[in-house]
């Protein structure tokens, strides 16, 4: 009596166009998640909130929804969080061990905000995988910025497309 073994390794891959995936991870990478899908938003910020936790002149956030994100490190108690506060109505999310300010949450409009900064890079072009689809469509709060970019995107002095447009380059 013989034994079937024949293993049907039929693995039809139909196609389909799926949804970029960015995985991102913090300066030590205890931590790291995985974006699925694109951003709700994808600005250059020059607040000067983004300015002081990050340390930088502007930087890129995106929101994605809340569904898109998962966190894919083991130990669950890597994350350190921050309550919100009046002036700033966000969670905020950090790294235990290396302290990188990861992004926030809004538990209202069901968003995470996080940084193009910490996404995997493309090891041949050392460029952010996939930034076309998550490139950068407006600057915000330009008016606290500490360089000028002139670089064609539209300047707006709060929010996108809620606040005074700049006649800017
Ligand atoms: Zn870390
Ligand atoms: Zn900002």
């Amino acid at each position: 009596m013989e034994a079937d073994n024949t293993t049907t390794t039929t693995t039809s891959t139909t196609p389909e166009p799926s949804p970029p995936v960015f995985e991102g991870s913090c300066f030590c990478r205890s931590l790291s998640w995985r974006l699925e899908g694109e951003p709700l938003i994808s600005i250059y910020c020059h607040c000067t909130i983004c300015q002081r936790m990050n340390g930088a002149a502007f930087v890129h956030g995106l929101h994605f929804p809340f569904s898109s994100f998962s966190w894919t490190h083991s130990n669950s108690d890597a994350v350190a969080i921050s309550q919100p506060t009046s002036s700033h109505p966000w969670v905020i999310y950090r790294c235990k061990t290396c302290h990188s300010y990861i992004g926030a949450t809004n538990s209202n409009s069901k968003v995470w905000s996080l940084k193009s900064a910490h996404l995997k890079r493309d090891p041949t072009t050392n460029l952010i995988k996939d930034f076309d689809k998550i490139k950068p469509t407006a600057h915000i709060f330009y008016k606290t910025r500490m360089l000028d970019v002139p670089d064609g995107l539209p300047k707006w002095d709060g929010y996108e497309n809620q606040s005074n447009r700049l006649d800017l380059p």
